[in-house]
């Protein structure tokens, strides 16, 4: 994603209705926030919210957090929400390496990881998050029978997912190398990065991993 700085995108985001500003402060304590004990799921890298919102409209029984790390970016999608009401969602200006610090131990049902920067040199392997150091995280803040649901176009960073999630400890339950050929693409919430590259006619990558053992759940 191109990003350029937007003067002022930082007092927006502090002053947005939509922006939890302090969010290490509700460690534990997300079923207050949002007033209600419905399984809380959360995309990782949610660019402009498309996919997010869409989940939030389309399932008010389930709350949703959208995680950005960058404020021009998060600023797109508060642009985006204005004027619509979601009682079950809100953004995190954040980085996916501090989210233990933000969710308590089995706080979150689920993790979206959509088109996630593929970063392709060896060196900056670390930084993937699908890497070993990102499962780990994502252990920490997920319930037993949690997933983590990830898609991307970038053939390269999905091989290597498919190896370094087993390394983590996590068992893959499903992928597809062309998600919209195959049958699980009922159901689809379809991202903006997902709608670009389907038009571009390039097939999108899909997998969920758990941390169930040969069908076992995790005690
Ligand atoms: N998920 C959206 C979609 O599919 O259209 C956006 C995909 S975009 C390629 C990846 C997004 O992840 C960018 O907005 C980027 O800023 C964000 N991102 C990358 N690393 C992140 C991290 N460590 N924590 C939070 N967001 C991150």
């Amino acid at each position: 994603m191109r990003l350029r700085h937007i003067p002022g995108a930082e007092e927006q985001i502090a002053e947005s209705p939509f922006v939890i500003q302090d969010p290490q402060a509700n460690r534990g304590r997300w079923a207050e926030v949002f007033g209600n004990s419905n399984p809380i799921e959360i995309e990782v890298g949610m660019g402009k919210g498309k996919f997010i919102m869409e989940l939030a409209q389309d399932h008010p029984g389930v709350n949703y957090v959208g995680i950005e790390v960058y404020s021009s970016v998060l600023l797109k999608a508060i642009q985006r929400r204005k004027g619509r009401d979601f009682p079950n969602l809100w953004f995190l200006r954040v980085d996916a390496r501090d989210l233990a610090e933000i969710f308590g131990p089995a706080e979150v049902e689920k993790i979206y990881l959509n088109f996630s920067d593929p970063w392709p040199k060896d060196r900056h392997a670390k930084r993937r998050l699908t890497s070993p150091g990102f499962m780990a995280v994502y252990d920490k803040i997920l319930k037993p029978a949690g997933t983590v649901e990830f898609k991307t176009d970038n053939r390269e960073l999905f091989e290597y997912s498919l190896e370094s999630i087993p390394s983590a400890g996590w068992t893959v339950d499903l992928y597809t190398f062309d998600l919209h050929s195959s049958p699980y693409a009922d159901g689809n919430v379809m991202t903006e990065y997902e709608t670009k590259f389907l038009a571009e006619g390039k097939p999108i990558c899909k997998l969920r991993a758990s941390r169930r053992r040969g069908g076992e759940m995790p005690e």
